[in-house]
């Protein structure tokens, strides 16, 4: 599949200060230029359950997301790219009355959206509601919520032949850890992953984690320390920082990618990181939201 140019993805070294200390180089892995909105990991979260789309001829892709959800847009735009229709079920009934920028976005790449109550969005992996969401808008192959299924932990396994095989440790943040899943699933067993969670309690996907990796489960780990104040929540501080960080010409978004790159300055500062230390840290997109 040629919607995308996997060729846009570079490497780029940090040269800030903080980031170099104890002879520990941090380089980031920019997969956030390969699309505008079809970006950093969902693309490769996306691409095998687009493929499984095309094959099974279902025409149609019914997908989950909130109002600012990088994965509802990119799926909009994917599809539309790929020639299949696309249905995203949105959480809350706010979003029909307040449109975001990114539900804005969704239906000008022909996304139809329909929202539904929280309640109602709890049901979203039930195969009875997901009947029901068929009979309503047609035969679709269904994508779980952030891509979250086997197709997505396959495409994002594919990101691990872009980090260069010196690398130490590996740092992504994780919001379903699909994606961390799909690394920890590829990359050396020598290589250590750390996942930064962007929400408060974002432990409990060390099960979703255990249930997937076929990795020893040794060589990874999962901090939720660096959420400031939980799932989108930003503060001053990490403001400051991501102004900071666009001097060094790196671009972060507030939800997802600043959190873990303060994170890991603080590790670095805390001494977590061993002398020498070569880290790779993923960029994996979400810029729409900024
Ligand atoms: C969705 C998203 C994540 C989380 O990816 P998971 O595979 O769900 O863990 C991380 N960063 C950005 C920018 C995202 O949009």
């Amino acid at each position: 599949m040629d919607i995308i140019d996997e060729r846009k993805i570079f490497l780029q070294e940090l040269v800030h200060p903080r980031f170099r200390v104890n002879n520990i180089s941090v380089s980031v892995l920019r997969l956030d230029l390969i699309h505008p909105v079809i970006s950093g990991n969902k693309w490769f979260k996306l691409k095998e359950n687009i493929r499984a789309g095309m094959d099974g001829s279902f025409g149609q892709l019914l997908t989950f997301g909130g109002a600012y959800s990088n994965h509802l847009i990119a799926t909009a735009a994917a599809a539309n790219q790929a020639g299949l229709k696309s249905v995203g079920i949105v959480r809350g009934l706010h979003g029909a009355v307040h449109e975001t920028e990114t539900l804005k976005h969704c239906r000008e790449y022909g996304m139809q959206l329909h929202f539904i109550s929280r309640e109602d969005y709890d049901r979203k992996n039930d195969p009875q509601f997901l009947n029901r969401l068929e009979e309503q808008f047609g035969k679709s192959f269904i994508i779980s919520e952030g891509g979250a299924n086997e197709y997505g932990i396959r495409g994002a396994a594919e990101i691990a032949k872009f980090i260069p095989v010196d690398t130490t440790d590996v740092c992504v943040s994780a919001g379903t850890a699909t994606t961390f899943i799909g690394l920890r699933n590829t990359l050396p067993v020598h290589t250590f992953l750390h996942g930064f969670a962007p929400l408060k309690g974002g432990n409990y996907l060390a099960d979703f984690i255990r249930a997937h990796v076929i990795a020893p489960d040794t060589n990874w780990t999962l901090t939720d320390e660096y959420h400031f104040g939980g799932f989108g929540k930003t503060t001053a501080e990490l403001l400051a920082f991501i102004e900071e960080m666009m001097e060094h010409d790196l671009p972060l978004d507030k939800v997802y990618t600043a959190k873990m790159m303060m994170g890991i300055r603080d590790l670095i500062s805390k001494n977590y990181f061993k002398p020498g230390s070569r880290i790779t840290a993923i960029h994996t997109g979400g810029l729409q939201g900024n």
